[in-house]
């Protein structure tokens, strides 16, 4: 059967020459340049960026450096936003409102075979970054894999959360809780918040969500969260299911206090490379305490992700902290690490 749509040629809507575009010099410097905009080849996709959120891990990468984004480069990762131009068998549409993450498995090494597709051996050295820019190039892998289309009630700037929420339904998968389950979830950033709202999608009632910024606390409340300070006074050790997402190795160690016998720890927030952590043995052994450290994501975890953003009463609009332009993209991260503000959107 020959389908239409792979044979459409190379078309586009009125694109400029010149671009603006975020380039992450070294860490501490973001310098805004004019930049020749890229032209799709076969198969790819070139969107016209309505909104791109700030993440953590770009966080990290202004403060200190990040391995997997080289600098200088393109920065910013989490997009969406309004085909501009496809290229010869690309299966979307100038005009078309566009939502994707910026990774795809390549479907053919022993981790995409056995089922490990975030542990894909080139995933992550075929990511796209760029996000914080007038237009994005989506290469044919991603492109195939995972771009969708944006429904027209889903905004533009929560379509943006599909990339992080994909990290969350990824470790859900990996550690489904059940509806009974009492959770911690410690770290109320945006991925902690997530982990809430996921969470709360999945049927649980008990959620604790433990940290310290009051304002982080409040969203979660929102969210259906209760709060709570991270004393072991106030969180006894029963929670079924403990959800790490703070990155610090002190909380990773002492999120294993928090479970219950024959609980299980997700050990979500990466630390800097080379850190070390000490558990209690015999904690893990006799009361069977299960670690998992999920990584990124698949396909699957993207398609769970953005069924649960298309549906009405899942709502993460609370986890954004307003507009920005590009030119305030490094007073974002400023904010962001003085602890103001959740992921601010960035309008190129
Ligand atoms: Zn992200
Ligand atoms: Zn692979």
């Amino acid at each position: 059967m020959v389908n239409a749509d792979n044979l459409r040629g190379e078309a586009a809507l009125a694109v400029p020459d010149r671009m603006r575009r975020a380039v992450l010099v070294r860490p501490g410097e973001i310098r805004i340049e004019e930049t020749p905009t890229p032209k799709p080849g076969p198969s790819e996709v070139l969107v016209r960026v309505v909104a791109a959120t700030t993440c953590g891990s770009d966080l990290k990468a202004y403060l200190r450096g990040h391995p997997k984004m080289p600098m200088p480069g393109p920065f910013g990762h989490e997009y969406s936003g309004i085909v501009a131009a496809s290229g010869v068998g690309a299966s979307f549409e100038p005009g078309q409102a566009v939502m994707g993450v910026h990774t795809a498995p390549c479907r053919a090494c022993l981790w995409c075979e056995r089922g490990q597709e975030n542990l894909c051996e080139s995933i992550m050295d075929t990511m796209v970054l760029g996000a914080y820019a007038e237009y994005l190039l989506i290469p044919h892998r991603i492109a195939s894999a995972n771009l969708f289309a944006k429904p027209d009630d889903l905004p533009f700037e929560v379509a943006c959360l599909l990339e992080p929420l994909s990290c969350v339904a990824q470790a859900l998968e990996l550690a489904p809780p059940r509806v009974g389950d009492r959770c911690l979830v410690i770290g109320p950033g945006a991925i902690g918040l997530m982990f809430v709202a996921g969470l709360r999608r999945l049927g649980v009632q008990e959620i604790v969500l433990a940290g310290r910024n009051p304002e982080r606390l409040a969203v979660g409340e929102r969210l259906g969260a209760r709060t709570a300070s991270l004393r072991e006074a106030d969180l006894p050790n029963s929670f079924d299911l403990v959800i790490e997402c703070t990155g610090q190795v002190e909380i990773w160690e002492r999120s294993v206090s928090f479970a219950r016998r024959g609980g299980t720890v997700i050990l979500f927030g990466g630390c800097p490379p080379g850190t070390q952590a000490r558990f209690d043995t015999a904690r893990l052994h006799y009361d069977q305490i299960r670690l998992v450290s999920p990584f990124h994501f698949g396909t699957a975890a993207v398609r769970q992700a953005r069924e649960w953003l298309l549906e009405p009463g899942f709502d993460l609009r609370p986890l954004l902290s307003g507009d920005r332009p590009l030119d305030e993209l490094e007073a974002a991260f400023n904010d962001l690490q003085a602890g103001r503000g959740l992921k601010f959107v960035i309008r190129p």
